[in-house]
């Protein structure tokens, strides 16, 4: 259920709501909108009484919520959430008119390796590096990631170049060291649906990136989604990455139509990999043009300044060079959309 506050509801008349909804043994999840505060409840087995909530003092009405998912969607926040995030050369936005851009390797390498990579994106005009120090890898024997020598690595790339950090958590113990060194936690495809770890990303206290699985609906993502916002962390970008078919010309079938879905669904940003989402690099460029055509709120490029020696998804990744063309094409596409890339 969802109660609406009236537009010039009070805070403490907000948090009398809260208290009382936490009274019957249930949580509050107050999100302020443009125009009105609405106060999420979850936790409820059985319909909540309407009458005592309506009854209060500021409450506008009380509106059962339809879908399974009640606080990653429109119906508790029609206006977009905007997702700040806070980085040495200032605060980059995501979602709204906000188109971000993150680049980087797939994995961290070595220390010149991402500062190579790390130079080349910033120079273009990234403002957020990815790069994996855990790696979850499809086979044992392959490079599995420089675990925290590698988030050391990142935390000193961001002091240099002035980008916010964004790395993947592949359990609770990773998810904590990278909670402490990164900008943006992802969650990878693999772990959409690892619940314990999105009850902790929803503990943290930064943005998370969740990836959708490769053979998860977009209502499984939202429901994974709704993990992390239940725990009481409202910043979650969205990713497409591709999901499984049986077309074999890419590595995966990048399923731009589920932006459009997504976003009409959930006031969530969506963001697209098309790295992942294809797995050939020749192909990064056109669809990453596609993603930000079709309204994506950012996109997420694996970039190497040597793609043919990377440790892992060389095959993906694209060279500097051809990020920045890549870069330049996807500003003149968002401007037509009314929009800015940061
Ligand atoms: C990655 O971003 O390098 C990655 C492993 O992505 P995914 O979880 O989408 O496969
Ligand atoms: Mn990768």
């Amino acid at each position: 259920m969802l109660v609406v506050m009236q537009a010039n509801a009070t805070e403490e008349q907000v948090r009398a709501v809260c208290e009382r909804i936490e009274s019957f043994g249930l949580r509050a999840h107050p999100i302020p909108g443009a125009v009105r505060t609405a106060i999420g409840i979850t936790g409820n087995k059985d319909a909540v009484d309407l009458g005592t909530l309506e009854s209060l003092a500021g409450v506008a009405e009380c509106i059962p919520v339809s879908k399974p998912y009640k606080l990653v969607g429109r119906e508790m926040k029609p206006e977009d959430t905007v997702i700040t995030i806070p980085t040495p050369a200032g605060d980059v936005k995501v979602g709204g008119v906000h188109v971000a851009v993150i680049a980087g390797p797939c994995a961290v390498e070595t220390r010149e390796q991402t500062f190579a990579a790390a130079e080349r994106v910033r120079a273009a005009g990234a403002r957020l590096l990815r790069g994996g120090a855990y790696k979850p890898r499809t086979s044992p024997y392959s490079f599995q990631g420089l675990g925290l020598d590698g988030l050391k690595i990142l935390a000193e790339a961001r002091e240099t170049y002035g980008v916010g950090i964004v790395t993947e958590a592949v359990d609770n113990d990773s998810l904590d060291l990278v909670e402490e060194y990164a900008d943006v936690i992802q969650i990878g495809a693999r772990n959409m649906q690892n619940f314990s770890l999105l009850k902790r990303a929803g503990r943290a206290r930064k943005p998370v990136l969740l990836k959708r699985g490769m053979s998860a609906t977009l209502d499984e993502l939202l429901m994974a989604a709704e993990y992390i916002l239940s725990e009481g962390n409202y910043q979650v970008m969205l990713c497409e990455r591709g999901v499984r078919t049986f077309s074999d010309h890419t590595r995966n079938t990048l399923d731009l139509s589920v932006v459009p879905a997504a976003q009409r669904a959930s006031h969530l940003p969506i963001l697209v990999d098309p790295s992942h989402g294809t797995g050939r690099r020749q192909k990064v460029r056109a669809l990453s043009r596609a993603a930000v055509a079709v309204g994506a709120d950012g996109l997420i490029i694996e970039v190497h300044h040597d793609p043919d020696r990377a440790l892992s998804d060389g095959m993906q990744s694209i060279a500097p060079e051809e990020f920045q063309l890549l870069m330049t094409e996807v500003k003149e596409i968002a401007r037509v959309l009314d929009r800015t890339v940061n």
